[in-house]
């Protein structure tokens, strides 16, 4: 029997070592690949970041940002999760997606915790770094669930198959998290996404060199998910379909470390990867799903009428709003 902490703790851990992973091939196709390292398996660095060994990239960090805004405030407050990425950009991060460039300097310049909807941003940004909102809303209502996945993914993607996508991500890690099987995430969440977006459908073509685009992100982390029944096998798959291979690694280590628990994950991953990361990363799991089982109150602070003012320049000042 594997505890929900152990879940929680997996699917953090396993959101890293798949960035950590699949960063060393992002970009590449999978003929690549194989050309440079045969099967990519190995947490070795490199790639066009030139990273270390077991670094993590944007996926992670912004997760950990997330995080500590929702832990910080004990609750999920646009404004300070808007403020924290503002403030993660400012420390130069190695990688930092376009749209979410642009939906932090949005934030900056108006202080609102929100972009315009965008029919073009369907990026896998919102996506990826979701995991806090999952553990901080386990077992809260569907309505609860529903807008903190909007609140956080809005700050830099709006867009309704990035919101489809991550809404079913997280359904799926609140499955994993109370021990559903595999058939259970497929016939629940899974087959809902398909029945309102075929376009997500991952079983009737090869998912191959996934780009950030959300669709091709999630099919190839659904196919790689459903194929295999380990975490090392879903991993290895998934980052070397090439591509964007971080996020495609993150998403699924997300989901498979949820779904096999922290026991699961490869020693010889956690030996090389980044001890800060993971130290924050165990912190983290338990005290956001302690969140979201604490008694009393909303969790969502009720932001969205109104702007945080001054964007994060002014967040010391801005009144508290609940
Ligand atoms: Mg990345």
């Amino acid at each position: 029997m594997i505890s929900s902490q152990e879940r929680a703790r997996g699917a953090y851990l396993g959101l890293a070592l798949g960035d950590a992973l699949g960063a060393t091939v992002e970009f590449m196709t999978p003929w690549e690949i194989v050309a440079a390292y045969g099967k990519h398996a190995k947490l070795r660095g490199g790639g066009w970041l030139h990273l270390k060994p077991g670094q993590v990239t944007d996926d992670t960090q912004m997760s950990l940002a997330l995080g500590g805004a929702l832990l910080a405030n004990g609750r999920i407050d646009p404004c300070e999760i808007a403020a924290a990425f503002s403030q993660w950009m400012r420390g130069k991060p190695v990688d930092i997606g376009n749209t979410v460039r642009r939906g932090i300097v949005h934030f900056r310049h108006s202080g609102q915790p929100w972009v315009p909807p965008s029919p073009h941003d369907a990026g896998n940004g919102a996506c990826m770094r979701v995991l806090p909102i999952a553990l901080a809303t386990w077992r809260r209502s569907a309505e609860e669930i529903r807008q903190a996945c909007v609140a956080q993914s809005h700050i830099t993607h709006n867009n309704e198959l990035s919101d489809a996508a991550t809404e079913c991500v997280v359904a799926m890690l609140h499955l994993g998290l109370e021990g559903a099987g595999k058939e259970e995430l497929r016939h629940g969440p899974v087959a809902g996404l398909l029945a309102a977006y075929p376009q997500f459908r991952f079983d009737d073509k090869e998912c191959v060199n996934p780009s950030g685009y959300v669709v091709d992100t999630l099919r190839a982390v659904l196919a790689a998910f459903f194929r295999h029944d380990d975490f090392c096998s879903i991993l290895v798959d998934v980052v070397n379909r090439g591509g964007d291979a971080d996020t495609t690694g993150a998403i699924a280590g997300m989901l498979a470390g949820c779904y096999y628990g922290e026991q699961a994950l490869p020693a010889e991953w956690l030996r090389v990867l980044d001890k800060d990361i993971q130290t924050a990363c165990r912190a983290q799991a338990p005290a956001l799903l302690q969140l979201a089982t604490a008694q009393g109150g909303a969790l969502l602070a009720r932001v969205r009428v109104r702007n945080c003012p001054g964007g994060d320049d002014a967040r010391s000042t801005r009144p508290v709003v609940v």
